[in-house]
């Protein structure tokens, strides 16, 4: 065993010591209450999340894989349907489509901001286009008023996939508008390493129509608006009450945790520039009117299999998000999707990594992770 301290990519450990007192406050308040699953605990968690979002409705569920499914089910999604979006992604960007029986197709990435490409999404729209969903991968929004217009004027609907992008958003028109609040639905995951986590599964759906937010609330309970009355098949995805708890108090303090990565992110850029390492890797750009959230921080690297090795000696943990692109899933084989079929995406599978980020990491982990790096490229 080495002796050399670990710096973790992540670091739920500390974000607890920081609200443990908190959350056994609210813990101790549901389980007091014998209220378990949904209840006020979930509706208040719902009012606060969509106040603080500027949304109309929130919809809680089980997981941010419940979410989209529970959004496409409820926009009608069925076999024959076309459903787009960005092989750049987690599995269940692409999963709550073919579950559905519906074909998903790709459109590839930007190579700078690793969103999916609005020129490419134009391209991919055909008559069977029934969703658009955009991933606003790593806490960065997608530049969706490019193709807002083309949506409308051809009935498609847009479900955002917000699972790295809670509190992150874009200016549009002059006002500043978050992620999950454009489309016709917002699917978000509170899965314990998201920005804003629970402590377990949990997910949630916005939307501003009372329709379309009514059919999802009445989804996730089996498809039943009222007791034992069934208007359609839905699934079992409610929210539980303590992981409600848990969230409101989690939520309060969002954006301080999100104001610390941000500064943990403009350190690492700093220390990059000042290293003079431009030149063998390529940090995270923000698009003009974006604010990034640094769900994770992503940089670009030569030889990265090689240095994310190096930093793993040296106890800097990294991360490959994500090391296989969704067209080359052996269980999406059936597509028929070559190597080579999005060059963008197979490319940034190649290059990218995750460094060390979370909202307390401190300045001398960073330094160190910058400090390796430059040592791996000999320029110490
Ligand atoms: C985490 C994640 C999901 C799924 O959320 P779960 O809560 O884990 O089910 C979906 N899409 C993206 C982009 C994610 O990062």
């Amino acid at each position: 065993m080495s002796d050399v301290e670990t710096i973790p990519s992540f670091d739920l450990k500390r974000n607890y010591a920081r609200v443990g007192d908190e959350i056994k406050d609210a813990l101790d308040r549901v389980l007091s209450s014998t209220q378990f699953v949904m209840g006020p605990e979930v509706a208040s968690f719902e009012k606060e999340a969509a106040g603080y979002l500027g949304s109309r409705r929130a919809v809680a569920v089980a997981s941010g894989t419940d979410a989209l499914l529970l959004a496409l089910m409820a926009l009608g999604v069925k076999p024959g349907d076309e459903v787009i979006t960005t092989p750049f992604s987690f599995f269940a960007t692409v999963s709550c489509i073919t579950r559905l029986g519906a074909k998903p197709v790709f459109a590839d990435v930007e190579p700078d901001s690793y969103n999916i490409s609005m020129e490419r999404v134009r391209e991919a729209i055909t008559p069977m286009t029934k969703v658009f969903i955009p991933v606003h991968l790593f806490g960065q929004m997608c530049r969706l008023e490019e193709i807002m217009g083309e949506l409308e004027a051809k009935n498609i609907a847009l479900a955002e996939d917000c699972a790295q992008a809670f509190g992150a958003h874009r200016a549009r028109c002059g006002a500043i508008v978050r992620a999950g609040t454009w489309g016709d639905f917002g699917c978000f995951s509170f899965f314990p390493t998201k920005n804003l986590g629970a402590y377990g599964d949990a997910g949630m759906v916005t939307c501003d129509s009372d329709e379309l937010g009514g059919r999802v609330a009445m989804l996730r309970l089996h498809g039943s608006a009222s007791s034992y009355l069934h208007e359609e098949v839905g699934i079992n995805s409610r929210m539980d009450a303590l992981q409600a708890a848990i969230l409101r108090v989690r939520l309060r303090h969002i954006e301080t945790w999100t104001e610390e990565r941000r500064e943990a992110a403009r350190r690492y850029s700093l220390l990059f520039a000042e290293r003079g390492l431009r030149e063998h890797i390529v940090p995270p750009s923000v698009a003009e009117g974006n604010r990034h959230t640094y769900h994770q921080y992503v940089i670009r690297a030569s030889r990265r299999d090689d240095l994310q090795k190096f930093l793993s000696a040296k106890g800097v943990m990294t991360r490959v998000y994500y090391p296989l692109p969704l067209h080359l899933q052996p269980c999406f084989a059936y597509l028929g999707h070559e190597k080579g079929a999005f060059p963008v995406s197979e490319k940034l599978s190649e290059e990218v990594l995750a460094l060390p980020m979370f909202p307390e990491i401190t300045e001398g982990e960073q330094e160190k992770v910058v400090c390796c790096i430059a040592e791996f490229y000999k320029i110490a």
